[in-house]
Parts: structure tokens; sequence; C-alpha cells
């Protein structure tokens, strides 16, 4: 099956190592926009999403190719190794998508954001990237908590004290992002976070379309009611769509479980170190819509010169208490031993 998850939902389990993952992701085009420039990958150990942005069909392109360079990398390795390899992952990547469309006023450019199985001191833990404002949050006893910020303007009025992170979701800048892959900036600069990957947590990997329709509240609120995957994906979605969904909406939840306990409970499975399940998940039953009233574009044509760039995004509110974003392999989650 294809790497790339786009206008389609995916769901399945993941044994790797000591770590049972169970996983679902939907890329979904939203009820306002023609073409769906968001993608989402699942890979054993590891998940992302990218938002693509550009004129045409480049965004699909963009945000296509930085996941496909970003599927290069192996889960299970050295952190600090793999986090090396993502960095140059992210430069092919960036190179790759700056021949997209070299002549475009608006240049090919994507967020992403995800993570990946790494062994660090001998424990499996998450090494989590991010450039642009697409998200990553962990979800761990009934708390919610964003683990990257957002390369936007409205994050650096936020972290001035201009601004409220609720005055961002509506504030009419919120569509600018301040670090991309390609989009014109010159070198890609990712933040980099680590926590351990531990029993009993849910990881949630998704695009500005989510967080701009659903305040963190009513997200953490849809995971503490159905933190199974599947379930959970397919009321995010439609609670985007319930908001008016006027931007792609990708999601990818992961839940972590042990793999002992899972086969105690199964008996019968086989045990293999890496396996990759893929099923097709159900639809949403949220109909899209077929809404063909494009917002107006105004994402697509906004040729800021500054060094920023324009996400087509819609930004919600900021991190709470999570650590510092260009430190890098911070560990903002309250780290839990894992089991050896
Ligand atoms: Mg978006």
């Amino acid at each position: 099956m294809d790497l790339i998850i786009r206008d389609d939902s995916r769901c399945g389990t993941d044994t790797v190592g000591p770590l049972t993952l169970s996983w679902a992701a939907n890329s979904d085009v939203g009820r306002v926009r023609e073409s769906n420039e968001d993608a989402a990958s699942a890979r054993p150990g590891k998940y992302f999403v990218a938002d693509g942005m550009g004129g045409h069909e480049s965004g699909e392109v963009a945000s296509e190719t930085a996941l496909r360079a970003l599927d290069g990398v192996a889960c299970g390795g050295d952190r600090t190794e793999t986090q090396t390899a993502l960095i140059d992952l992210l430069s092919t990547a960036q190179r790759r998508i700056d021949e997209i469309d070299p002549d475009a006023r608006r240049r090919a450019g994507t967020t992403a954001t995800g993570l990946i199985l790494v062994t660090h001191e001998e424990r499996p833990h998450w090494l989590v990237l991010n450039i642009g404002d697409s998200r990553t949050y962990r979800f761990a006893d009934g708390v919610l908590e964003q683990v990257t910020v957002d390369h936007s303007q409205v994050q650096e009025f936020i972290d001035a004290g201009f601004i409220t992170a609720e005055e961002a979701r509506t504030d009419p800048r919120r569509n600018v992002i301040t670090r991309a892959l390609g989009a014109g900036m010159i070198e890609p600069e990712a933040d980099f976070y680590s926590f351990p990957a531990v029993p009993g947590e849910v990881l949630l990997i998704c695009t500005d379309g989510l967080t701009g329709e659903l305040p963190d509240a009513e997200i953490e609120g849809i995971l503490t009611d159905m933190p199974a995957p599947k379930d959970a994906v397919a009321t995010l979605i439609a609670g985007a769509h319930a908001f008016g969904a006027h931007d792609n909406v990708t999601v990818v939840v992961v839940a972590v479980s042990d793999t002992e306990a899972d086969e105690l409970a199964e008996a019968d499975d086989v045990t293999v170190d890496v396996t990759n399940d893929i099923a097709e998940a159900d639809e949403v039953a949220d109909d899209a819509g077929g809404g063909d009233d494009d917002a107006g574009g105004g994402a697509d044509t906004d040729g800021d010169q500054t060094g920023t760039a324009d996400s087509d995004s819609t930004e919600s509110g900021g991190p709470e208490g999570n650590s510092a974003p260009s430190e890098p392999a911070t560990e903002p989650a309250a780290a839990e031993d894992a089991p050896v």
C-alpha cells in the first residue's frame, strides 16, 4: 500500500519491540477547499502529517515529497543518530520541493510534524519533529499536552504577550507561518522533542485544519471519551466538519500499549519484531458536503517577501508549559518509566 494517505482513512496495528502501536489516520479535504494539499503517512513506529502550500497542484506535491523523504529513516535507532538523519532528510526534501515550480510567484512548500520511535538509554522514546504550524500532541492521564510549538506569526505575538492564544484563533494573521519546508525559505529548521514512549499514552498528530476548528479542550474531551484511534480520528474529523472544515483536515492518532500484555489478552498472536497490519478504516460518517464555495484563495496569494509563508492555516491555542522550541530533544512530557 502506498505510503501517502490523502482523501483516505486507514488504521492498523504495529508491533515495535516491547510496544504495540495501534493507529488510525484520515486526511480529509474538508468542506470548503477544492483539493486536499494535506497528507499523512504511517509506517511501523513512524507517523507524520504535512500541510502543503503553493499554486496549482504544487502544495499536494510538496506535502507528499516531505513525507516520502521522512520515510527514509528507520525506526528504533539511536536518538541522536536518528535526529541527524532526519535533519539530512529534511534538507533533501527541501531541495526536491524547491524544484517543483521554481518560477511560481507562490513557491511550493509544506509543514511537517510527527514522531518516530527511537532508542535512548536502552528504552523506547519518541522523537518528535516539527516545522511549521501542524502539531503533535500527547494525551495521557486524561490530559492533552501540545508538544510542538507553532512556527507562526501569531505564536510570536502570543510569546511576546501581545495577544492571547484564544485571540490568535481568530486573528487575521493566523495563516502566516515563519518556518516551512520550501516556500522560498533558505534552509529547513525543524524543532525536535523527545520523551519516553509508555503504554497508555495516545499521540495525536494533526494539521491546522483540525486545531483551527476545534479548541484543545474539545480535542481532549474526544480523546477522553474514545481513546481507540479509529473512533477518535472519525470523531475528530466529524468535529472539524461540524465547525465548517474550512481547511483540509488531517489527523493521525497512535495509542501505545504493552506488547506482552496484549499477547496475554489475545493469546493467539504471533510476535513479529516489526509488523504493520494496515486495514481500511471506516469512512467518517459525516459527509464532506461537496462545498465548492472556495474561500477565495486568500491564503494562496499572499506573496510574503519577508521570509514568512502563508500556510492556509487557522491557528489555535498556544503551548501550555511545554519546552523551549529551539532546544534539541527536550523532554516536554512527564517522564514515566517505560517497562524494559
Ligand atoms: Mg492547513
